[in-house]
């Protein structure tokens, strides 16, 4: 591992439309947001799980918000049809960037809407 490389260090980006994205954040609008996270300007949202241990509530938590915290419609909703999921690791959340030595994660929703258009509200 040559250390002259450990520069190394990337924007986080969305997965879904590649911009870079906000520093998670306290997530407002209900006890079920324990974790930091945020909203892409692509419609993507994201929660950031700091310790690589909280995965499933991490991924939850992520899909709560992108149904503006529904669980009917969390439990309604079937992976690769009704939305896409993605990840980002090795996600530093003191600098906000990628760094080979991180090991935060990331954790992308976004919906496939069929129908109506983009609507949000925050
Ligand atoms: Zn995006």
């Amino acid at each position: 591992m040559p250390r002259f490389f450990r520069d190394r260090t990337l924007p986080a980006r969305c997965p879904f439309c590649r911009g870079e994205i906000s520093p998670p954040a306290p997530v407002e609008g209900g006890l079920w947001y324990e974790f930091d996270g945020g909203f892409c300007r692509c419609g993507a949202v994201y929660a950031l799980d700091p310790t690589a241990r909280n995965g499933g509530a991490v991924l939850l938590q992520a899909m709560l918000m992108a149904c503006g915290g529904d669980m009917d419609k969390v439990l309604s909703l079937s992976p690769d049809t009704d939305y896409d999921e993605g990840h980002v690791h090795r996600y530093d959340g003191l600098n906000h960037r990628l760094e080979p030595q991180a090991f935060g994660t990331l954790y992308f929703i976004r919906l496939r809407e069929e129908s109506g258009s983009g609507h949000s509200d925050m």
